[in-house]
């Protein structure tokens, strides 16, 4: 009789493990565990639970064993690496520094993208609505990542798009090298419709995930995947696609396409530190021009499209050009030149 219950008990554990070390291999992708878990370490990892198991049926060596050094230490230099990173971008940010910013983008695309592959992505949106988070002291480094991303987007908007993520990064590049003769400006009334197809897609990618529970979706609306996904031709090709895309119309998925540019955009109606602007905006049409991003539409600025790019910023600062600084240098001017004459 011991030894059926014996065995009974031994199943029920095994199968706990296993569902999760499942539940670890399908979060892996996207940061929410350690590491994806190979079948060979599956199988390792199922073998020395099973004697650990004989020797100690309750697991309290186990958790005795796990120290937070333990744990801690094969994250460190993950942790310190993307700290450093958020914390130049953030650097760049404050001090509106053009060549500080595409340093941040060649380290976004070469660090984040193709070394790490970690962006924010629907994937963590699915997590949030599920309550299904990863356990903290196993993804610090992911929690560093998305904790900025949240704080970033609702103190100043939506830094993250125009720093951090790797796609939005690579776009940028192309912007700043390809020839600007192959550009075709959509026209406002079109681009202003076309900004609204990404909150269509982010909502049609929640409900979707809502009534199959299918995580796999994200393949399809988030191209900085499609590259590690060999196996589908298709996906290549919609990568491509999407890419020459870009040659033509700058930055095309970040402005109309990316559902979480969308879901970032939503919140950074909350943004606390807004750009500023000045009386003379509501006439004014120089900032309008400049961004890339259609953000500026006459005197407003449209949150949830702007990503903090610092172009405007750069322009508002600049005492030749912006005619804020030209109107008050000139009135200066004039009493400069009035008081001498008064004085005789
Ligand atoms: S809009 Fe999407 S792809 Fe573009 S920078 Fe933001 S999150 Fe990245
Ligand atoms: S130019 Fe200004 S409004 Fe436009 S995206 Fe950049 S920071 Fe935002």
């Amino acid at each position: 009789m011991k030894s059926v219950a014996a065995i009974l008990f031994l199943t029920a554990l095994l199968s706990s493990v296993e569902i999760r070390l499942a539940t670890d291999a399908t979060r892996g992708r996207h940061g929410a565990s350690p590491a994806a878990p190979s079948g060979l370490s599956l199988v390792v990892r199922a073998v020395s639970v099973q004697a650990q198991a004989k020797a100690d049926p309750w697991g309290f060596d186990e958790e005795a064993a796990e120290s937070w050094q333990d744990i801690l230490r094969p994250q460190v230099v993950d942790v310190v690496l993307t700290t450093a990173f958020l914390a130049f971008a953030m650097v760049s940010f404050f001090r509106k520094s053009v060549p500080l910013k595409y340093v941040t983008f060649v380290m976004a695309v070469g660090y984040m993208g193709f070394y790490k592959s970690n962006l924010i992505s629907v994937v963590n949106i699915f997590g949030v609505i599920d309550w299904n988070l990863p356990i903290v002291k196993h993804n610090v480094t992911w929690y560093v990542f998305a904790l900025f991303t949240v704080i970033s987007t609702v103190l100043w908007g939506r830094v993250y798009c125009g720093r951090v993520c790797a796609y939005g990064a690579l776009t940028q590049l192309m912007d700043a090298t390809l020839p600007k003769k192959l550009r075709i400006e959509p026209p406002v009334w079109l681009e202003r419709r076309a900004a609204w197809i990404k909150y269509g897609l982010l909502a049609s990618v929640i409900l979707y995930y809502l009534a199959t529970h299918n995580l796999m979706v994200y393949r399809f609306v988030e191209p900085f995947w499609m590259f590690g996904l060999s196996e589908s031709w298709g996906l290549w090709i919609g990568l491509a696609v999407l890419l020459i895309a870009t040659v033509f119309v700058r930055n095309l998925y970040c402005r109309f396409l990316c559902p979480v540019g969308a879901m970032l955009g939503i919140l950074s109606n909350l943004t606390v530190f807004k750009i500023k602007r000045w009386s003379e905006c509501k006439t004014c049409k120089l900032c309008e021009k400049t961004c890339e991003w259609g953000a500026i539409q006459g005197p407003k600025i449209i949150k949830s499209e702007c990503v903090r790019c610092d172009d405007c910023e750069r322009l508002y600062m600049d005492q030749k050009k912006c005619p804020h600084w030209i109107i008050i240098l000139r009135k200066a001017d004039k009493i400069a030149s009035a008081s001498p004459a008064r004085s005789v």
